[in-house]
């Protein structure tokens, strides 16, 4: 596969996603057609990135003023004193709304970049360069930017879209195992909630991406994911009603993540991947979907190796802790979880038709760990 472009059109921008392998190269031309009145360029990088990319990025961009700033990717990156920190330092070097902010790193960098883009000046062109898997498939898309508060996680943030998405599957060899998988359990969960030809494909090609991290293979996946994500992101740029299909796994999640008090001992993907068994694993319970589906779902996690069982990581007294965490779920309107729940490998339930009380919650999970 040559290099691929998804056009996104919402109602008030549009923007492409450029998906290939050694494509950074594209990206003066793209600047100058998309930001031709840019000067300088704000360069916020991971310092995980491979420093060759760095020097390839300072080479390609020699005609503008370019301004670094490196960051190690954390969550504590993710605060509103950064964000206000690295604003202040492009203010000082008089950034225009016709300059540019580039992130250069994962979903963390992305996320701040972006959101320090949106505040800078009310708004200054943005441009994503994501560099895991997790972020090409996900993060990158959709317009969402924010930093976290003692409260919780990306509580502070706004909907705000780049003006160009690249996603180079160059970076992605450098990235650690985990974060692959990261990656891929959106993938699959992209596979889960919309009818597409994804799940069938990951059944028969989920090791070259995992094992091989085979380039043509992840191209297809990144692409295939993107134009799901985009899906519902279409239909739901604020995040209202349906966009919350694309947290299918991630009730169970975020709160396996917050009782582990966000610890690398189990990370996002890893949640997410326990996450979607335990929604799956209730839809059984609740006649939703049938044995066969869930069955389908775990030939995958057996044949990858990929772990799902929660009780490798959590005492039976810790389980319940689990599910208050369920009950300060964003997507929580009321006193009840609300679930997103699976009818079959490419249709879930509607946001707000499955909602469960902490009793029977308490009652169930016994049954679906
Ligand atoms: P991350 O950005 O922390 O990256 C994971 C790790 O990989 C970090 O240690 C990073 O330094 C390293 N890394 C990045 N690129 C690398 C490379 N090419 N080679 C080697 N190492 C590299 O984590 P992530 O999983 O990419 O993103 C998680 C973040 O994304 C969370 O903050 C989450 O809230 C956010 N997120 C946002 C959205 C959204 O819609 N905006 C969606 C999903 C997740």
């Amino acid at each position: 596969m040559k290099l691929k472009e998804i056009k996104v059109a919402h109602k008030d921008s549009k923007y492409s996603i450029l998906i290939g392998e050694n494509i950074l190269r594209l990206l003066p031309k793209k600047i100058k057609v998309l930001c031709p009145k840019a000067k300088k360029i704000g360069l916020i990088l991971d310092k995980k990135v491979p420093k060759k990319f760095r020097s390839k990025l300072k080479k390609l961009l020699a005609k503008y003023e370019i301004f670094i700033i490196e960051y190690s990717s954390s969550e504590k990156l993710k605060s509103f004193q950064n964000a206000y920190n690295a604003v202040e330092k492009f203010l000082s070097k008089n950034f225009n709304r016709s300059d540019v902010i580039i992130s250069v790193g994962g979903g963390v960098i992305g996320d701040f970049g972006s959101f320090v883009s949106s505040i800078l000046k009310r708004g200054v062109n943005f441009i994503n360069i994501p560099t895991t898997l997790l972020a090409q498939v996900d993060s990158s898309i959709g317009g969402k930017t924010g930093v976290n508060s003692k409260y919780g996680k990306n509580l502070i943030g706004s909907f705000y879209q780049p003006k160009l998405v690249i996603s180079d599957v160059s970076f992605l060899k450098s990235l650690p195992k985990r974060e692959v998988v990261c990656g891929y359990a959106e993938i699959l969960k992209h596979s889960l909630i919309l009818k597409t030809n994804l799940f069938a494909w990951l059944n028969l090609n989920s090791n070259k991406i995992l094992k091989e991290r085979n380039s043509d293979f992840l191209k297809i996946a990144i692409y295939k994911s993107c134009k799901i994500k985009l899906h519902f992101v279409k239909k739901d740029t604020k995040e209202k009603n349906q966009r919350m299909i694309l947290n299918f796994g991630h009730t169970f999640a975020h709160a396996i993540e917050a009782k582990n008090k966000f610890s690398k001992k189990i990370n996002h993907g890893e949640a997410v991947l326990m996450g979607m068994m335990l929604a799956t694993k209730l839809s059984l319970l609740k006649k939703i979907t049938s044995e066969k589906n869930v069955n389908n779902l775990m030939h995958i996690y057996k044949k990858n190796n990929l772990n799902y069982k929660l009780d490798k990581f959590f005492k039976k007294k810790d389980l319940n802790r689990i599910i208050d965490f369920m009950l300060n779920d964003k997507k929580n309107n009321d006193e009840k979880i609300n679930l997103i729940l699976l009818k079959n490998i490419g249709k879930t339930t509607n946001p707000g038709q499955y909602k469960l009380n902490l009793r029977e919650m308490k009652k169930i999970f016994p049954r679906i760990i």
